[in-house]
């Protein structure tokens, strides 16, 4: 059966004394007013622009990491664990709270963690109450920038090629990615911290900065019971991404590789668009091969998977043209 992803919005907070753009308009946390933008001939009067509604299946603001956990997370990993795929993303405009909500706080104090950590820390809990099944965790940690893969967990060796191709079974597969089986909490965790390391490594000595990337980090869970003599074996994985900045890029004001990037990051989410947009109509052509992102994306979205987007977008009215783009496009995904 196809299901429909599931949209959440985050507001992230602006700044207090700055004008903020949207408000709740019910109690059931799931519609938004926002302020439109002034039309141009009434600046600085004091006439308002139009006002925007829009429905989401749930509005998180000020919703703490935990809240996001629950509301995004947790029935996506009980079902990696009965065997189905997932994905969760987050998207939005640089700054809107993208890596927060996927990652967590820079600090990393534990209120602040993001939904990985958090996804791994609930993984090994159930596990650990599952004595009876044996259940083998993989990690990897994979970046896409400019249509082009690499390695988060291996930037130490000379750079090689990866690539995504699809076995006879149509199953994905990336070849040159590293794969690291871990047997605990502690062990995924530090493999997270070192994808994140090397982000910002590879942000400042090969100039790709990471807001312009989409970082994927793959959990493949392979289960079997102990008493199952038939060696049947259950697998499913977990793709959590943190998202290029959705941002629109003047090309009046850019040049070169900003624009090079701007083109790789438009094509890649309108792609997204499309692949989510098909699967729902039950379209026989999915263009998952159209870019790396839905390609490597292509079993994980879909289908009897769950596939959760968290928008996300900035409260105050200066970033007020970003934060519609940002709605439109997380409507459209629901088909509303
Ligand atoms: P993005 O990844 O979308 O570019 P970040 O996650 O890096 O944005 O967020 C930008 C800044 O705002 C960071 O300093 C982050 O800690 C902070 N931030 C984002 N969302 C929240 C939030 N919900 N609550 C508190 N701080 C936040
Ligand atoms: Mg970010």
């Amino acid at each position: 059966m196809q299901q429909a992803p599931r949209v959440l919005l985050r507001i992230r907070p602006g700044e207090a004394q700055n004008a903020q753009s949207i408000q709740l308009a019910d109690n059931k946390q799931t519609t938004v007013l926002i302020n439109g933008p002034k039309p141009e001939k009434a600046a600085g009067k004091a006439s308002s622009g139009p006002q925007y509604q829009f429905k989401f299946d749930s509005v998180l603001q000020s919703a703490s990491q935990e809240e996001v956990y629950q509301a995004a997370a947790a029935d996506v990993l009980k079902s990696a664990l009965d065997g189905y795929n997932g994905t969760i993303m987050a998207y939005g405009q640089t700054g809107a709270g993208k890596t927060y909500t996927m990652s967590g706080g820079r600090k990393q104090s534990y209120a602040q963690r993001g939904l990985i950590p958090r996804v791994i820390t609930q993984l090994f809990s159930e596990l650990q109450s599952k004595p009876s099944q044996d259940c083998k965790v993989n990690i990897s940690y994979l970046e896409i920038y400019n249509d082009s893969l690499y390695d988060l967990l291996d930037i130490t060796t000379a750079p090689h090629e990866i690539n995504v191709y699809e076995d006879r079974a149509s199953k994905v597969n990336i070849v040159g990615l590293r794969s690291v089986t871990v047997s605990s909490e502690k062990e995924a965790l530090a493999l997270l911290f070192e994808g994140e390391a090397n982000r910002v490594i590879s942000e400042h000595q090969l100039n790709r900065e990471s807001s312009r990337s989409h970082a994927i980090f793959t959990i493949g869970l392979e289960m079997r019971t102990s008493n199952d003599l038939s060696g049947t074996v259950v697998a499913s994985k977990l793709n959590l991404v943190d998202l290029a900045g959705s941002e629109r890029v003047s090309k009046t004001k850019s040049e070169g590789t900003v624009l090079k990037e701007a083109a790789h990051i438009n094509k890649s989410l309108s792609i997204l668009e499309q692949v989510v947009l098909a699967l729902g109509e039950g379209s026989e052509h999915v263009p998952f091969r159209s870019s790396k992102l839905t390609h490597v994306l292509k079993d994980a979205v879909g289908g009897n998977c769950k596939t959760v987007m968290v928008a996300n977008v900035w409260a105050e009215s200066s970033q007020v043209n970003e934060t519609l783009s940002t709605c439109r496009f997380a409507m459209r995904l629901q088909r509303l």
